[in-house]
């Protein structure tokens, strides 16, 4: 039957693993020689500077010496390169301008926004890896989506409306502007059978529909949920929350504007985000301290890394994005092929502990999984500064509900202390406290707080 592939592109999804190795190697060699070409900053600042060419690079490991890029230095690049070419698209743009067809962005709410600068190539690739997430979980052409993110030139915008129309969706691109009121009357009025949002929206949208509209959010025929922006289907409770309230089944994705993409499959538990671009980027991991790399083995925990391949605007080269991912490299249930991650959050509120990292969001993922034993509430407590911390590490952790016997709270200390020992190779010492007792906060909680401040 037509339309009855089970991936957008079969030939390249389904590539076993050393082929896929062996083409992702040849691309990394045309495109290091292209950025060589192409850009004097990477030539001089990335390659000249350790002693490199692209001719002497013949491993990986060689490939590894090529020191890092932070999103600090990227964002010096663009400001020297205003001053010195009159545009702001940074020196590693390696395209000539009249090449270039579109900007990128983040939303820079941690300083300057860092800009992607695209090729209609690389808009192509992008549009592919969008194809390939949104194809994998069910969607064909013939299915209505509404987009219910902020609409602009940030990666959930514009650039996905050009992705999903690409594929051959049809897509309804209402945003959030007009508020929730209007997102529901052009529900009424397409029909969507997809919604996009961030899954705090999702949550926000089951709670007002029936108060706007008369309507249960079950009633609005939504089939597929898909969380952008913060983890939604990773979070069980989260994930419960809206398969019930919307009757969808529930995804994560992630990757905007440049080639990063992942998408989570419909097992449960939640085993992550499946990379489906490893043809167009390259993901390393680093130790966050030490920059050293870190082994791409089952349960991995680093800071990502990544490189484009076949990309010809502004070509990321070991870019350190300072997010924290763990990799997870044993076969899928769903039979997907090719690792998968989770995003942890950012790299920089990482502890040591007698010489082993520690990543607070690593912690509060294994807390998260004694839902409804605990609530998932956690506090990290810190007698002194970080990020050394002497052991045990000291946990304050809210139990599920009030009606918990000893026995059962008991249990939950001992399985948390197994896991987190066995997992993150650290002893906790946890104090269970009441539920809803740990401040919460609109916006980021830091789960770390120092014992002077309690
Ligand atoms: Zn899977």
């Amino acid at each position: 039957m037509k339309n009855e592939k089970k991936y957008w592109n079969p030939a390249i999804e389904t590539l076993p693993s050393a082929q896929m190795k062996a083409l992702q190697w040849q691309r990394l060699k045309t495109q290091l020689q292209y950025n060589y070409e192409h850009s004097e900053f990477y030539r001089e600042e990335k390659f000249h500077k350790v002693n490199l060419t692209p001719a002497n690079i013949n491993t990986f490991e060689d490939f590894q010496k090529i020191p890092l890029m932070t999103k600090d230095e990227h964002r010096w690049t663009q400001e020297e390169s205003l001053r010195r070419f009159g545009h702001p698209y940074g020196l590693t743009t390696c395209a000539p301008i009249d090449k270039i067809i579109r900007i990128n962005s983040t939303s820079g709410t941690t300083g300057q926004p860092t800009l992607y600068t695209l090729t209609k190539n690389d808009v192509n690739v992008l549009n592919e890896m969008h194809a390939r997430k949104y194809w994998r979980t069910g969607l064909r052409p013939g299915n209505i989506v509404l987009q219910a993110l902020s609409l602009s030139m940030f990666t959930g915008g514009l650039p996905l409306s050009d992705g999903l129309q690409a594929m051959g969706l049809c897509v309804v691109p209402v945003g959030i502007e007009g508020g929730t009121q209007r997102v529901l009357d052009f529900t009424l009025l397409t029909r969507p059978d997809v919604f996009i949002a961030t899954p705090s929206f999702g949550e926000y949208l089951i709670e007002q529909t029936p108060k706007l509209i008369g309507k249960e959010a079950r009633e609005l025929g939504i089939r597929w949920f898909y969380c952008a922006g913060e983890p939604g289907a990773g979070i069980p409770s989260l994930r419960k929350k809206l398969q019930e309230g919307f009757g969808a089944k529930v995804f994560d994705h992630t990757g905007g504007g440049h080639a990063f993409h992942g998408i989570s499959c419909d097992v449960e538990p939640y085993p992550g985000m499946h990379f489906i671009s490893p043809d167009h980027c390259v993901l390393e991991l680093v130790d966050p301290e030490t920059k050293e790399p870190v082994a791409m083995t089952d349960g991995a925990i680093g800071e990502m890394v990544f490189t484009f391949l076949d990309w010809e605007g502004g070509p990321f080269m070991r870019y350190a994005l300072g997010d924290l991912i763990q990799i997870f490299t044993d076969p899928c249930a769903c039979g997907w092929p090719e690792m998968r991650f989770k995003i942890l959050g950012r790299a920089d509120d990482m502890l040591i502990c007698k010489g082993v990292n520690i990543y607070p969001a690593a912690i509060k993922s294994v807390v998260g999984e004694f839902v409804p034993g605990t609530t998932g509430a956690l506090r990290i407590i810190l007698d002194s500064p970080g990020p050394l911390v002497s052991p045990p590490l000291k946990l304050k952790i809210e139990y599920g509900h009030e009606d918990m016997t000893d026995e059962e709270k008991h249990n939950i200390v001992r399985g948390l202390t197994d896991i987190i020992r066995q997992r993150l190779r650290v002893n906790p010492q946890i104090e269970l406290v009441r539920p809803q007792s740990l401040p919460r906060e609109a916006g980021k909680t830091s789960l770390i707080v120092h014992e002077k401040d309690i």
